[in-house]
């Protein structure tokens, strides 16, 4: 961070930071460069990979990667328009709109080596944390209890930090879901390869969105023959059918989400039925080599204060926008930069975190409120005048590509 310099009278500061993944690592390279302590506690056993898919990049992320020290080298796949295809897979419209299409774990190993081994720990599951004035005793499932001066919740939309701190705040859903996966470029026929899979697609039958793009391919493979197609399919679903949905193969009720391997057939058998009958033939050819389709079902929500004391909330913690701008990680890194910044020029950390929360909560309302807006296309849960002028205009020709994860789309709210 430019002119990170600390005080000379600060005595060494310290954070605890819960959740291994984008936010948590972005806090964790931001705080070190203004000469904070840090230790990072992530709950799985394991490190992170293969999670998620593709991730859309922004100025805002870019930036973020290469201030924290992450850098940006070998990033992704660059598309250079959009386009958006009929029942026939005729394009009936396009935008040129260059874009760098990257992965999650791609996002995952270049922010995870800006970490010494030393201070990132996995195993971690966050249970409570205790504060006073001088800092937070956080205590582990495992037994572990750490000290800090602050705690940092970067544990994702379903916070445990949050649930300990703000236990009334939960994510809404918003009547609709998402098939995903990701089939390789090798597996998909060559009229696929030649008509969409060198743009960021849009194919948008009623009440349904599907939006597809290149990404790398395993272990971040961006040679030509070894990348992989993002592929989201938007689909509405009420919230009882969704509860249906996430009883798995064995029968076991989930409360979110099915894990991709217990995702149980019949509703796969019933997606593949549903693309054949809906799909032109190139996303079909999509979506019958995907290895492991999975589903997503789509939440959001906004908090009215994402600091509680000496507990800082980022990223996905803080506030969770639908998935309509491609922007989480982004938000993520900007979150934490914003932390270290506020707490880098006030030496009073109370003031610093007020500062930081003044700062971010509402740039997160805002996020989450653009998403929605976004999100009325897909025609439910129209409550206003506004949302169904939005739903309309998102509904005309052509929309979708000028709205859907464009880059500097937050430059219309300053
Ligand atoms: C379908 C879909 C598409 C998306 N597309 C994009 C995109 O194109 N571009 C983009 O920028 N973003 C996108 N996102 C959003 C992006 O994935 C998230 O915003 C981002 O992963 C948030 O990072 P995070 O670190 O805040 O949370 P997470 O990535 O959820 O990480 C939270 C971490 O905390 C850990 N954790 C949880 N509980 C505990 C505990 N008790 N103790 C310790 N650790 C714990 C978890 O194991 C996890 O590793 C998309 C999201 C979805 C659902």
């Amino acid at each position: 961070m430019p002119g990170s310099t600390s005080s000379p009278k600060r005595s060494k500061r310290r954070a605890v930071i819960i959740g291994g993944s984008m936010s948590g690592l972005f806090s964790a390279a931001f705080l070190r460069q203004i000469g904070w302590d840090v230790d990072v506690y992530e709950k799985s056993g394991v490190e992170l990979v293969g999670r998620g898919a593709g991730i859309t990049t922004h100025p805002e992320l870019i930036e973020s990667l290469i201030a924290c020290g992450a850098g940006i080298e070998n990033l992704g796949v660059e598309v250079p328009k959009r386009i958006e295809l009929d029942r026939n897979g005729n394009v009936t419209g396009e935008r040129p709109l260059r874009q760098i299409l990257t992965s999650w774990d791609r996002l995952q190993r270049l922010l995870r080596e800006t970490i010494d081994g030393a201070h990132y720990h996995l195993g971690h599951g966050f249970e409570r944390v205790d504060q006073d004035e001088r800092g937070v005793r956080v205590q582990f499932a495992n037994g572990k209890v750490e000290h800090a001066d602050i705690l940092v919740g970067g544990d994702g939309i379903r916070s445990s930090v949050r649930g300990d701190v703000a236990p009334e705040l939960q994510p809404n859903y918003a009547g609709y879901y998402i098939w995903r996966g990701a089939p390789n470029e090798a597996d998909l026929s060559p009229k696929t390869l030649k008509e969409i899979f060198p743009y960021f697609v849009f194919y948008l039958p009623p009440q349904q969105e599907i939006i597809t793009y290149p990404i790398a391919g395993f272990d971040n493979d961006l040679r030509p023959g070894h990348r992989r197609y993002n592929f989201i399919w938007y689909r509405v679903a009420d919230a009882q059918t969704m509860k249906d949905m996430n009883v798995d193969e064995r029968g076991v009720q989930h409360e979110f989400s099915v894990p991709p391997p217990l995702i149980r057939r019949d509703l796969i058998e019933q997606m593949y039925s549903d693309a054949r009958d809906i799909m032109p033939e190139v996303m079909l050819d999509c979506v019958m080599t995907m290895k492991q389709p999975f589903i997503t079902p789509i939440y959001d929500f906004t908090a009215p204060k994402i600091t509680f004391g000496r507990v800082a909330m980022v990223g996905d913690a803080a506030a969770n926008a639908r998935p309509h701008m491609g922007f989480g990680v982004a938000k993520a890194g900007n979150d934490a930069q914003a932390l270290a910044r506020a707490l880098r020029d006030h030496d009073d950390i109370d003031t610093a975190l007020k500062a930081y929360n003044a700062e971010r909560q509402p740039i997160g309302n805002t996020i989450v409120n653009h998403s929605r807006k976004l999100g009325t296309h897909m025609g439910v849960n129209l409550k206003t005048e506004e949302d169904r002028r939005m739903h309309d205009l998102l509904n005309s020709d052509g929309a979708m590509m000028d709205w859907i994860a464009v880059p500097n789309f937050l430059d219309a709210y300053k």
